[in-house]
């Protein structure tokens, strides 16, 4: 399996040296159950898509001074969703198709302890906001003007997260929309982000703008624990990205996780989660799904149903951007 990935150097970062291939292919021996059993790479730290490189850089300058996994998430995808000129993500996210832009994020830690906001708005930074849920509420998620408040009260700012470039963009799909939300390979990309620390400890965060156009009020699987990420520090992490429904609906992460329970590697779990999204689908028609998992071991693995998913790679001797294997052309 290892020999088909392909990989791609960031000649653009220059010092990432490509030394070895740091993704191992797990061994599914039957009547196995999953084991620590080879060499751990830790830390590591692995982002859906190619703003997966950014953030990743971010998490890696906690990971490599001994920082704990969760601050190395919070504060890796905290860069993606403070780019105004990514689309999909935070600010700069494309709008719902009322022209209001609505964000949804999650974050999970070695001890199952787990945050996430719904349907946030005014907010530049949501993965914050559902860390706060998690350690000073005794709750698991907030939603709509609740998280907002919530996050006025911690102190987060007001933001406008509609930028004009966003706003052109919105204006532009209302022309020929029949007010139709369409997911296709433009309009959406979720960050993922997924890490392993140095006391092999596991966490995972998961932030987007959601599907562009949606109908107001909709919500994908992004913030929702065990379908746009789930972490089991005795196992590994997952996390998603594409059409969040369809992750939903076969409980995406979790299954990924339960997969490398299992004996699966990481690549195996994220391909037989997606063969699931496949068979429980009739109409593919767009149905763009993406899994990346991360185990203890520091095996990585991704998988989607078509063509283009790619994810990013960190630890000491790598930073590259991975072409994922995928079940189909578009
Ligand atoms: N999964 C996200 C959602 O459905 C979109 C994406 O990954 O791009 O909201």
């Amino acid at each position: 399996m290892k020999s088909r990935r392909k990989f791609l150097k960031l000649t653009a970062l220059g010092t990432a040296a490509v030394i070895s291939n740091p993704i191992i292919a797990s061994e599914n021996k039957e009547g196995k159950t999953f084991e620590i059993s080879k060499k751990i790479i830790k830390p590591i730290v692995v982002s859906t898509w190619n703003h997966g490189v950014a953030a990743n850089a971010a998490s890696w300058k906690i990971l490599s001074k001994g920082g704990t996994a969760l601050d190395a998430v919070e504060v890796g995808v905290r860069v993606t969703e403070s780019d105004p000129n990514n689309m999909s993500v935070g600010l700069g996210g494309l709008p719902d198709r009322e022209g209001i832009v609505t964000l949804d994020a999650c974050i999970m830690d070695e001890n199952n302890n787990c945050g996430a906001v719904a349907f946030i708005q005014d907010i530049e930074n949501p993965i914050s906001v559902a860390r706060k849920v998690m350690e000073d509420t005794p709750h698991v998620m907030l939603a709509g003007e609740g998280a907002r408040q919530f996050a006025f009260e911690k102190g987060f700012k007001k933001t406008n997260l509609l930028t004009p470039k966003a706003k052109e963009a919105w204006e532009k799909w209302k022309k020929k929309s029949k007010y139709q939300p369409i997911i296709n390979s433009e309009n959406h990309d979720t960050i993922g982000l997924l890490a392993l620390d140095a006391h092999g400890n596991l966490s995972g965060a998961c932030t987007t703008s959601g599907m562009a156009y949606k109908i107001h009020g909709r919500v994908g699987d992004s913030p929702i624990i065990g379908a746009g990420l789930f972490v089991d520090n005795e196992i590994g992490a997952a996390c998603a990205t594409g059409m969040g429904e369809a992750v939903i609906r076969v409980a995406g992460s979790a299954i990924v996780v339960e997969l490398m329970r299992n004996g699966k590697s990481p690549y195996e779990a994220c391909k037989e989660a997606v063969d699931r999204v496949i068979k429980k689908h009739k109409d593919l028609t767009n149905l763009q799904v993406g899994f990346l998992a991360l185990n203890k071991n520091g095996e990585v693995g991704g998988y989607s149903v078509y063509a283009g998913f790619n994810y990013a790679v960190q630890t000491k001797t790598q930073n590259e951007l991975v072409d994922a294997k995928y079940n189909r052309e578009w």
